[in-house]
């Protein structure tokens, strides 16, 4: 009985809730057989309601006995029942969140496991940069120092000719550096997937660390491969046999250390950016650097220690 009671007692108190400032009032409540008569007063104060509250039920006797007539009575506050305003909590861990935290961010729809792909690659440009500017820096504090802010968006890429993607480079409208994706490497098509899509990220990271740089790389890496300039080395050239490494950890055909297979020097420097974030190159049967691996590695440790200086 006292169940049904109280269950009565919160339907009213929802209404004297509801019912603002001084109010009084009188109520029929029914609720299975059962039917109580409510009165109520109540007085509001700020956010407080104080209410009276008298409530008479008759209880059906059972069996046949006679009904039972029971008045509750009781004086109290009620606190209004608030509906919690719907407050945006950051979800802390999420890629975005990660990301954020290396001054990169995604525009437009990125499937989770590109964004996954974008993240790995942005820690190990980031723990790159790190090592070589050797300040004890964290990954994400040598990334924003070297880049400041990315975005980078997914889909509708003119430049990126139908697949992969492109750097545009400096946006001043939004004091960002941009790079814009059509397309990441699909897991129908290659068991290695994954690191396509990674490489293929951190190659772009490469155009945009020449971006950086005012192309510096490109116009050190054109002398660098004119035979009639000083500096000139051959092994830095890179031909166009598709069956060849010209010194990186695969061949051009492969299309994984050689993400774009172009000999202009803006390409070029890319992939050796690709290297030399992951420390790979071409090796011999041995697993020592081929000469041409030995000089591109040399080549980019020796520069981007230079460019990297802090
Ligand atoms: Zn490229």
């Amino acid at each position: 009985m006292l169940v049904i009671l109280l269950a009565l007692s919160l339907a009213v108190g929802v209404s004297l809730a509801a019912c603002g400032d001084g109010h009084e009032g009188s109520e029929t409540v029914t609720q299975g057989n059962l039917t109580a008569q409510v009165t109520w007063e109540s007085s509001r104060r700020n956010d407080t309601v104080y209410a009276s509250l008298t409530l008479t039920a008759r209880i059906p006797g059972a069996m046949g006995a006679p009904d039972e007539l029971v008045t509750l009575h009781c004086v109290g506050t009620l606190t209004p029942i608030r509906t919690p305003s719907p407050t945006p909590t950051p979800t802390p861990g999420t890629i975005d969140d990660k990301l954020a935290m290396y001054g990169v961010k995604l525009t437009e729809n990125w499937l989770d496991e590109h964004k996954d792909s974008v993240f790995v690659a942005v820690q190990l440009v980031g723990d790159a940069f790190a090592r070589a500017r050797k300040i004890g820096e964290t990954s994400a504090s040598a990334f924003k120092a070297v880049y400041g802010k990315v975005h980078i968006g997914w889909g509708n890429c003119s430049e990126c000719l139908g697949n992969g993607g492109y750097t545009y480079g400096y946006q001043s409208k939004g004091d960002y550096y941009l790079i814009r994706f059509v397309s990441l490497s699909d897991p129908g098509l290659y068991a290695n997937y994954k690191l396509r899509q990674v490489n293929n990220v951190i190659h772009e990271l490469g155009h945009l660390f020449n971006h950086v740089m005012d192309r510096a790389p490109e116009n050190l890496l054109t002398n660098d491969t004119d035979p009639y300039k000083e500096g000139y080395n051959e092994l830095l050239v890179r031909g166009t046999d598709r069956n060849f490494h010209y010194g990186f950890a695969s061949s051009l055909n492969e299309r994984v250390w050689v993400q774009n297979p172009s000999n202009l020097p803006t390409e070029v420097f890319a992939d050796q950016f690709l290297g030399w974030v992951c420390n790979k190159w071409e090796i011999d049967s041995k697993g020592n650097l081929t000469d041409a691996g030995a000089a591109r590695s040399d080549w980019m440790i020796k520069n981007m220690t230079e460019w990297l200086k802090p």
